[in-house]
């Protein structure tokens, strides 16, 4: 689900905090696969038999590939919290949080704007929100720099 409908459905803050908690869900599985990759490192060995080391070699690799996974999750969760929750401030009257305005007449804003039309819950101050790039538009450099592609 995209974080639009998601935000419409729940509500800024509720979404937010979903965003957090399973984004740190994420997080503990990598936590996880990195003490399995540990522990099958430590049982590597070939005195055991080649049933044993295909089993611990299988137990390193998807613990690598569940990691990998994991942080992915965790880093994308993160970006969009971040990104959307850095503009969910009221530039009228500095109000943390928004809805999500709708078009003139009642009619519901299309699913995939461009930008999130957001109006200030306090004042009724109508900004838009920027959301982040898809994660598959988004490459990470060796140095930790997010580069749009
Ligand atoms: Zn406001």
């Amino acid at each position: 689900m995209d974080a639009v409908a998601a935000i419409r459905r729940l509500g800024f803050r509720r979404w937010y905090e979903r965003q957090l908690v399973v984004g740190h869900a994420w997080l503990a599985g990598c936590f996880l696969a990195i003490v399995l990759a540990a522990a099958g490192l430590e049982l590597l060995t070939l005195g055991r038999g080649v049933a044993e080391f295909l089993f611990d070699a299988s137990l390193i690799c998807g613990a690598f590939a569940f990691g990998w996974l994991s942080w992915r999750r965790y880093a994308a969760r993160m970006r969009c919290a971040e990104s959307i929750g850095e503009q969910a401030v009221c530039p009228a009257c500095s109000h943390y949080g928004f809805r999500i305005d709708s078009a003139p007449g009642g009619a519901p804003v299309p699913a995939r704007p461009p930008a999130i039309p957001a109006r200030c819950p306090k004042c009724a101050h109508t900004w838009s929100i920027t959301p982040p790039p898809a994660a598959d538009a988004v490459r990470h450099d060796a140095d930790g720099q997010n580069n749009r592609y």
